[in-house]
């Protein structure tokens, strides 16, 4: 479908405030620039500790385990780890990661660009004679690209389009057998596409000084499996009881074939992650309890109802051990009208992992608790061996867990909060006309600065010194801006663009009812309230 003019310019006007006002930069910039590298500039690291700082208050620190919260089916506990990027390489061999984390890569041999075989689409076209295969990625998958690219190909005018015929609609690139008539995404001639070649997305390093073929390690390419090898250790050293969530967030990387739409497919991202261990009998209903609870979180924290779907997965795309996928989806700006890109994915992922680790890696298609053998009868990748099942104190039944995994993006759920926040409208300016403004409506909770405080005017030493005590009895609580400069519309247009909800203006009536000015960034609302109670106002605004 047609990517609209309108959302592509939405994402251009996106991207061009991030730099701007210093949400994103592009990492090594001054150097050209790293692909799929990303920098977050002072407003965008307060949006980002924000969102995981309230992703692990309201999933773990926050967590109620005295009582059955709302639709769990039972009391649970919740904790958090942090393990290492590098780890023991056996872990990659055992998780599958090793031998099946790959993508298909072909390269263009005349634009030397490279792609993900599977997200090169096309469409059948025949003019003069000759019938081509006409591509483009599937993102931009829009009629009119594959249009005017058959156009320039058959040397032809816009107004001679009638001229060109279709025999397909668009369909994927692995579809198509015939290579020689396939024209690729930024060439001019035919058959220029290499073979698809598989590509593993770890990062490899060495550890140690010799740094041999023995020493190769792994940049971890997602936080789950640290959690996983130290569920023994977690359970070993607390008092916690099955159900168990552990949560983690950290840096994760994989080397993508073709980072991009901004940070929405990156090298270096960081993930929030929790594995919830639980009897294999109540499973299905943690699965769907995680799966409302996960959607539900996004739109407590500001994103539209009809920017998120769920899209459980079909029973063709679960992993055999799976009973269970769903991904969580937000309508990214980028992407054509009506497609999702997914933020999180909530998986039910068994027993899989946790027999892995102790037994080795099992074969998709044999019987999962069988291990395999090599040719000399020893398994084909050797588990740690250490019994990682759980012992029920009460009960003394001993079982190995089933896990749900609910798997977020810190850096795409930004991006989501980054797009969803992004609004125009009319404000007054300093000379009360209506103009255009920009405003970043941020949830308080995850605003980069809470409120900003502005004397009116700034040669009046009360205002002045009033509106610096106000600032510091509220910066020890929350990131404030204090600003003195510029017409007081344009200080509240600088606020609004930021995303600050509040903005406290200390003026010429302050002196006599020792009240001061608040205007809530999103109604224009303005309120007079004392002195006195502003951190108590600004904290029960943020904290609800
Ligand atoms: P995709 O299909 O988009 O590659 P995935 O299904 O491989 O994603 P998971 O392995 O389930 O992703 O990872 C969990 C979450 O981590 C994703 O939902 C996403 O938010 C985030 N994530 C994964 N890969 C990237 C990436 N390259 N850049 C940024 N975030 C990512």
């Amino acid at each position: 479908m047609a990517n609209t003019e309108a959302d592509s310019s939405l994402m251009k006007k996106i991207v061009s405030l991030c730099k701007r006002r210093g949400f994103l930069f592009q990492s090594s910039e001054i150097y050209g620039g790293l692909n799929g590298f990303w920098d977050y500039g002072p407003l965008g690291v307060e949006l980002k500790r924000n969102i995981k700082r309230a992703w692990w208050q309201d999933m773990v620190t926050g967590h109620d385990d005295l009582n059955v919260v709302e639709n769990a089916p039972s009391v649970f506990s919740m904790t958090g780890i942090d393990s290492t990027i590098i780890m023991h390489p056996q872990i990659w061999k055992c998780s599958g990661h090793y031998d099946l984390f790959h993508d298909y890569m072909v390269d263009c041999k005349q634009s030397k660009r490279r792609y993900r075989h599977d997200q090169i689409v096309g469409r059948w076209v025949e003019a003069k004679g000759q019938k081509i295969f006409v591509t483009t990625l599937a993102s931009e998958a829009c009629e009119s690209e594959i249009e005017s690219k058959a156009l320039k190909f058959f040397k032809l005018r816009a107004k001679n389009k009638e001229d060109l015929v279709y025999s397909s609609e668009v369909i994927d690139l692995i579809s198509v057998e015939e290579t020689t008539s396939v024209l690729a995404p930024e060439a001019k001639a035919l058959d220029t596409l290499t073979s698809p070649r598989e590509f593993n997305l770890m990062f490899k390093t060495t550890v140690g000084a010799l740094g041999g073929e023995d020493d190769v390690a792994f940049l971890r390419p997602e936080t789950a499996q640290g959690i996983f090898v130290n569920f023994k250790n977690v359970i070993d050293s607390t008092r916690f009881r099955l159900p168990l969530g552990i949560a983690q967030i950290g840096k994760s990387f994989r080397n993508e074939i073709t980072p991009r739409n901004f940070t929405f497919r990156s090298r270096e991202f960081e993930q929030m992650e929790i594995e919830f261990f639980c009897h294999p009998d109540d499973s299905a209903k943690w699965y769907s309890y995680w799966r409302d609870r996960r959607l539900s979180w996004y739109h407590t924290m500001g994103i539209s109802e009809k920017s998120l779907i769920m899209r459980e997965h079909h029973a063709d795309e679960l992993a055999h051990y799976s009973i269970g996928t769903a991904d969580i989806e937000y309508a990214f700006p980028f992407l054509p009208e009506g497609e999702y890109g997914e933020l999180e994915g909530v998986a039910h992922r068994g027993d899989f992992d946790l027999r892995s680790h102790m037994e080795g890696k099992l074969d998709e298609k044999s019987n999962p608790l069988e291990v395999q053998l090599n040719e000399k009868g020893k398994p084909k990748y050797r588990g740690s061996g250490k019994d990682l099942q759980y012992r029920d104190d009460l009960t003394n039944e001993k079982y190995t867990p089933h896990v749900i995994e609910p798997s977020a993006g810190a850096d795409r759920a930004t991006l989501a909060f980054l797009c969803e926040a992004y609004y125009e409208d009319e404000a007054p300016d300093e000379n009360g006309k209506m103009q255009l403004r920009t405003v970043m409506r941020f949830h308080p909770r995850i605003a980069p600065i809470k409120a900003a405080v502005f004397p009116l005017v700034k040669k009046d030493e009360f205002q002045s010194k009033t509106a610096r005590d106000i600032y510091l009895a509220l910066k020890r609580e929350f990131n404030v801006f204090y600003d003195e400069t510029a017409a007081i519309g344009k200080r509240y247009r600088r606020q609004d663009e930021a995303g600050t909800p509040y903005c406290i203006t200390v003026d010429g009536d302050s002196v006599t009812d020792q009240s001061v000015t608040i205007r809530e960034r999103d109604s224009l609302e303005q309120i007079r309230i004392p002195i006195d109670s502003v951190v108590s106002e600004i904290r029960n605004r943020i904290l609800g």
